[in-house]
């Protein structure tokens, strides 16, 4: 019997805290979020048996500091931990990622953003107040950004607009795609401070009750992949959040964007656990091993086993520069780094639908019928290059022109 390797590939160095989670992701995948992931992909509904597991076994605060009763999971520890859950549900690991960056955001990596002492205390006023709705009461946090504007692909500020007012912020604003609409207690909303002049510099990253008046989901989702997201539309009107409703201080969001790259590459270890997915399937299949399906080996035709060899070389290309970029997250990284980081992300999201791709060429028609679970990894994994701020064209668009140009150079 064939029997699928972990994440990270035998005999990566792993500490004990990584085995124990990677060990809880791998044993939530198999037993619960893969038996019950065709039924979350038909309906399009959202996994909420996913999440209470993920709450039980203490995931939802993977990336909480330690100070603040969470895991404390680094960059590293995330991402491999997410890309195993995404080997079994490729939804219940993006949207956990949507909830996992306001945590990482708002605690490590704003650790090392630059903040004047009375910005340092204010964020951990207010950062307090959020740790412990999801340490203590396993609350539920989306991130919506997308707005169907230059501002997610970071070119123009963002359309949302947080006024302010006595106590607080006054929102307004329309998300597009937001994942766990309807599904999360709060949306970690991207917004610009509204005043004269405004520019990306003014982005605010604020907590808004689900309930809070003025919040509202509309719209349908009927997707060709990831359709367990639940992405609709967040409209926001006139809804009052008060001032420790901040995941960031003031400039802290722009400052991160720009400093600490590694942050829009959370979406991607999702698509490598896909990736590793339609690799698994496919050997399985060939050997005739998978449950369900009559006992019939495809093995031996030299056509398949070149064709699983094309998938294992572009399954080790993409898991390598994977674990490479992930280790290399954090503040200010060298240009080097941050070229890899790019490449990393582009990798992964296109490499994962072109295993998928090869993967159902290989198998065959019937290994594309809706009662296995190969077709969901294609539809699945075509969705990570086209995910803002990093699609693939973007990823281009960033080393080409960073590889060229020194920051400040132009022509004359
Ligand atoms: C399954 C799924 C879940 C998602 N969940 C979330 C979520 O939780 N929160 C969230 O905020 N968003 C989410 N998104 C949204 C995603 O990040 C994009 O915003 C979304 O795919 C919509 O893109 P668009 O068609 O509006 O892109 P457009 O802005 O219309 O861009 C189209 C394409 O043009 C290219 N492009 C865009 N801007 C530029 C530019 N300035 N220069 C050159 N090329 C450019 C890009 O390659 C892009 O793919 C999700 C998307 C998917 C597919």
């Amino acid at each position: 019997m064939y029997v699928p390797p972990p994440i990270c590939g035998e005999g990566y160095p792993l500490s004990a805290e990584q085995r124990e989670l990677l060990a809880t992701a791998s044993r939530l995948g198999r037993e619960k979020f893969a038996p019950r992931a065709a039924q979350y992909d038909r309906d399009a509904s959202f996994p909420f048996e996913n999440y209470d597991d993920m709450r039980a076994a203490g995931l939802l605060k993977i990336c909480v500091p330690k100070r603040y009763g969470g895991v404390g999971a680094d960059f590293v520890t995330y991402s491999m931990v997410a890309a195993e859950i995404g080997r079994h549900d490729g939804s219940t690991a993006l949207t956990w990622n949507m909830h996992v960056c306001s945590t990482l955001w708002s605690g490590a990596l704003a650790d090392d953003l630059d903040m004047t002492a009375p910005e340092r205390a204010e964020h951990e006023r207010n950062r307090a107040v959020h740790f412990e709705r999801i340490v203590k009461h396993g609350k539920l946090y989306a991130q919506p950004f997308s707005e169907g504007s230059a501002a997610a692909a970071g070119k123009a500020p963002f359309g949302t607009l947080a006024a302010k007012v006595d106590g607080g912020w006054m929102l307004n604003g329309k998300k597009i795609f937001a994942s766990l609409s309807g599904a999360a207690d709060y949306y970690g909303v991207l917004c610009t401070e509204d005043k004269p002049d405004r520019t990306m510099r003014d982005t605010l990253y604020m907590a808004v009750p689900g309930d809070a008046p003025g919040v509202s989901v509309v719209g349908d989702w009927d997707p060709l992949g990831m359709r367990g997201t639940v992405s609709r539309t967040l409209l926001l009107k006139d809804v009052f959040v008060s001032d420790d409703a901040q995941l960031m201080p003031r400039g802290a969001y722009y400052q991160a964007a720009s400093r600490w790259p590694h942050m829009f590459s959370t979406l991607s270890p999702t698509y490598m656990g896909l990736a590793q997915a339609s690799y698994d399937f496919t050997v399985q299949y060939l050997r005739g091993e998978v449950p369900g399906t009559p006992p019939v080996k495809r093995r031996m035709y030299p056509t398949k086993q070149i064709a699983v060899a094309e998938m294992r070389i572009k399954l080790e290309q993409t898991r390598a520069l994977f674990l490479r970029a992930a280790g290399e997250a954090k503040v200010d990284p060298s240009k080097d780094e941050r070229l890899r980081c790019y490449a990393a992300h582009y990798t992964i999201m296109e490499n994962a639908n072109d295993i998928a791709r090869l993967a159902i060429r290989t198998c065959g028609g019937q290994s594309m019928l809706k009662n296995l679970p190969l077709e969901r990894f294609y539809r699945d994994s075509r969705c990570g290059s086209l995910m803002l701020p990093w699609t693939a064209e973007l990823c281009l668009d960033r080393i080409g022109r960073e590889a060229l140009y020194e920051q400040g150079e132009a022509d004359d």
